[in-house]
């Protein structure tokens, strides 16, 4: 598989690795919108939200993203996590991602 994140996930390029378990696998985002900007991916490749078929995969991704928001400190004061899925809202790596953002006042509505 030539995706990017699967890469990452066989350590065929290098990640700063944040957490991981025999499901997910959580790191720092090489482009850094917050202070707390991880990505959270499940080890199965699903091109994105649209292909998901098993709620358990993106349950994982999403309490995974919650306990990675925990561990950098910033649940109590407020994180977000963002799915971008295809073009219009700026898809850009094509295996499921959850972006864990905080460290900063988030705006609203995002961009
Ligand atoms: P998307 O735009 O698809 O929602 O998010 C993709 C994210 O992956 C972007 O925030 C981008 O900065 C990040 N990214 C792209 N290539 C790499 C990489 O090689 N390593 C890491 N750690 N992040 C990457
Ligand atoms: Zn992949």
């Amino acid at each position: 598989m030539s995706c990017l994140f699967c890469k990452i996930i066989r350590r065929e390029i290098p990640a700063t690795l944040v957490a991981e378990d025999a499901h997910c696998l959580a790191f720092r985002d090489i482009n850094p919108q917050a202070p707390t900007h991880v990505l959270v991916i499940p080890k199965e490749h699903v091109a994105s939200l649209n292909q998901v078929t098993d709620p358990l995969l993106v349950g994982r991704v999403l309490l995974f993203a919650r306990d990675v928001a925990a561990a950098e400190g910033v649940a109590e004061g407020g994180y977000r996590v963002v799915m971008n899925t295809n073009a219009d809202a700026g898809q850009t790596v094509f295996h499921l991602h959850a972006h864990v953002l905080g460290g900063r006042v988030t705006g609203w509505p995002p961009g």
